[in-house]
């Protein structure tokens, strides 16, 4: 039996989503999958920004030991890939660097504005 808060397992059980689990997947399988957490970039002249990087929770659970293992970080980006707690840590480490890199090019970006409008004054 198959609906929103169980799926049918290969040995015949139902598991119910986990409790990260949406319940929004279309599929009456044993893969479940979070809510995205995504970011966007600014949108511009009425358009909506467009996706640069979302992450959620993902799981194929088909037996009740599946459902003792944590589920993976589905990262979808430039590049597709898995991650587990370790790799997700590396990542805020990695996104922590890029807003202190990003913080310093607004400030070189925003010297060189001011360069060219005092050249253009
Ligand atoms: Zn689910």
């Amino acid at each position: 039996m198959d609906n929103e808060s169980g799926r049918q397992t290969e040995a015949g059980t139902t598991l119910a989503c986990p409790g990260w689990c949406d319940g929004r997947h279309p599929d009456a399988g044993t893969f479940h999958y979070g809510s995205e957490l995504q970011l966007n970039l600014p949108g511009g002249d009425g358009q909506p920004g467009r996706p640069l990087l979302k992450l959620a929770l993902m799981a194929d659970i088909k037996t009740e030991a599946d459902a003792l293992t944590p589920p993976s970080v589905d990262v979808e980006g430039m590049t597709d890939q898995e991650l587990d707690a370790a790799g997700l840590a590396g990542l805020m480490g990695e996104l922590e660097r890029y807003l202190a890199s990003l913080r310093d090019f607004q400030r070189r970006y925003g010297e060189v504005a001011d360069a060219v409008r005092k050249a253009g004054a």
